[in-house]
């Protein structure tokens, strides 16, 4: 049998022990042992649907505020209602392998519904960082770590939160958020990367059901009140909600336990070394993480408490990485280093007269990070001539940096130079084909030209690949209206609203699309078609 109290257990051991077992229960009585999951499935869910009842009563006497109770009012007790369905309706059809106690918990496709619900929540009420250029170095940093992981399935949803605070988090489902503030937080690449191979490790050694195995009684309800609770905590930006939220069950579902962060300590590390780091990066984020606790007083962020770094972990990593013998390792990038630069140019407050300070900063310091900043405050301060200027300094070092090339046409565009803007994003695009931010920029720059046709075409194709991007939605259904394709609009809205779970609004947005479409036979189909689904997710969610 698989143990769970996992350090001593290997992934690839494991896995094969699973399937060993659940074989041979499959060759005993596949029938006999489907009838008896049905009849423990359906005993579940009642006990299930009265363990809801009873949690969702005793968070409600823990929320004291009023925009927690009213967030609990909207949006918890649906998370409980699809979720609830959603178990009827999957996990029949989806039988849990038997002897695999961790998916016997959640099952990976539960994983996948939780994650969903989650994302939903977190679209729809957390600040996200709208730029399309921090979204895709991120995301392809996060794959390109993934790839030395333990991680048997590859596929993410990469959150980025508008907040300056220290935070990164793992959910169901291969979700990982990142606030700005971990930019702002780790130094360089390979620090940032050392909390990605953790955040990763708490995925590949699914913590998350492991850690609702470890309260017996309430399993799959617990899973539903600490989802909640970290999304909430997430959303209120308030890591006092992450107590408050499930502080009715027991404070010990909410973190993982210590055992479980050594374990993602210690694969995130190999996975750091693997992915070619240096592995003394991970002791230095941790030193980062201490001197941050110290400052921070009362408001700790919510990183820090769910991540306590105590001096023991902070010298573990570091005999960890002397004990490697590995003297060196990947640093950082330029890349990271401009992102980083954005960052903090984009979180300076007051923003409009941010170029002094970085002036001042880059007289002591001439990092290509400090110039990039001063060049992004040039731009929100719109002295696009000084910005630049100041990017010449850092084009005539990295000519061929196709991330300063975008900056360059962005900067084009806010000064209302189209055609210069349009030729630049053309020279991205033709060496990276359907590059994300570059599209972006240009479906926004071919539409300033009144080209819409092509810059709706363009984001077509992006949507291809990225359907769930909401971001891509909203700045279609934008272009469509400049361009007076307003059956388009509504259309595009209702996907967008549909991504962050508002139901209602996104029925909205397909009525009036209908209305629209009489003369267009397939299209009126179309939408037919999406309404009728949306109703019965609306149904479903009453019931
Ligand atoms: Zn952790």
């Amino acid at each position: 049998m698989l143990t769970i109290n996992g350090d001593s257990v290997e992934p690839r051991t494991a896995k094969r022990k699973i399937e060993t077992t659940s074989n041979n229960a499959k060759a005993n009585d596949s029938s006999v042992g489907k009838i008896f999951l049905k009849i423990l499935l359906s005993c579940c869910n009642i006990v299930l649907s009265l363990l809801s009842k009873r949690i969702d009563y005793k968070i409600s006497t823990a929320f004291r505020t009023k925009k927690l109770a009213m967030f609990k009012r909207t949006h918890l007790l649906s998370f409980f209602l699809i979720f609830h369905l959603n178990i009827n309706s999957q996990v029949v059809s989806n039988l849990p392998t038997l002897g695999d106690r961790v998916s016997g918990a959640v099952s990976v496709e539960q994983e996948k519904q939780i994650g969903e619900a989650f994302l939903g929540q977190i679209y729809a009420q957390a600040p996200l960082i709208n730029d399309p250029m921090i979204q895709e170095f991120t995301e392809l940093l996060i794959y390109r770590i993934s790839e030395t992981s333990a991680l048997s399935e590859r596929s993410f949803n990469v959150v980025l939160i508008d907040d300056k605070t220290l935070n990164a988090f793992a959910a169901p489902g291969g979700i990982i958020g990142i606030n700005g503030g971990l930019f702002l937080n780790a130094d360089d690449e390979s620090q940032f990367a050392s909390v990605i191979s953790h955040e990763l490790a708490h995925l590949s050694q699914r913590h998350f059901a492991r850690n609702i195995l470890r309260g017996s009684d309430t399993n799959m309800a617990s899973a539903l009140v600490m989802i909640s609770a970290l999304a909430l905590a997430i959303i209120a930006n308030n890591p006092s909600a992450f107590i408050a939220g499930p502080a009715a069950l027991s404070q010990e579902n909410l973190r993982y336990s210590r055992n479980l962060e050594k374990e993602a300590d210690r694969f995130g590390f190999n996975n750091l070394i693997k992915a070619g780091y240096d592995p003394k990066s991970m002791g230095e984020m941790f030193e980062n993480m201490v001197q941050i606790r110290r400052l921070s007083g009362d408001q700790i962020p919510e990183f820090l408490l769910t991540h306590p770094v105590s001096s023991s972990r902070v010298s573990d990593a570091f005999n960890a990485a002397d004990q490697t013998g590995i003297i060196g390792g990947k640093r950082n990038s330029i890349d990271y280093q401009f992102i980083r630069g954005r960052l903090k140019a984009d979180y300076y407050k007051p923003i409009n007269n941010s170029y002094n300070y970085f002036k001042e900063i880059l007289e002591a310091d001439k990092s290509n990070e400090n110039i990039y900043a001063l060049v992004r405050s040039y731009y929100h301060a719109t002295k696009f001539q000084e910005s630049l200027d100041a990017l010449g300094l850092l084009l005539k070092k990295f000519p061929k940096d196709i991330m300063l090339q975008l900056t360059n046409a962005e900067i084009l565009f806010g000064m209302g130079n189209l055609e210069a803007a349009k030729t630049q994003a053309e020279e991205v695009l033709r060496i990276s084909p359907k590059n994300y931010p570059a599209t972006m920029l240009y479906s926004k720059i071919l539409s300033g030209l009144d080209e819409f046709y092509l810059a709706e075409e363009s984001l077509r194709d992006l949507l291809i690949t990225k359907k769930n991007n909401p971001l891509i939605w909203l700045q279609l259904s934008e272009i469509q209206r400049a361009g007076k394709n307003i059956l388009g609009y509504h259309m595009s809205l209702g996907e967008y609203y549909l991504i962050l779970g508002q139901i209602d609004e996104s029925l909205n947005q397909f009525r009036f699309a209908l209305k629209l479409s009489e003369e267009n036979f397939q299209t009126m189909e179309y939408i037919l078609e999406k309404i009728k689904l949306l109703q019965t997710n609306l149904r479903n969610r009453a019931r």
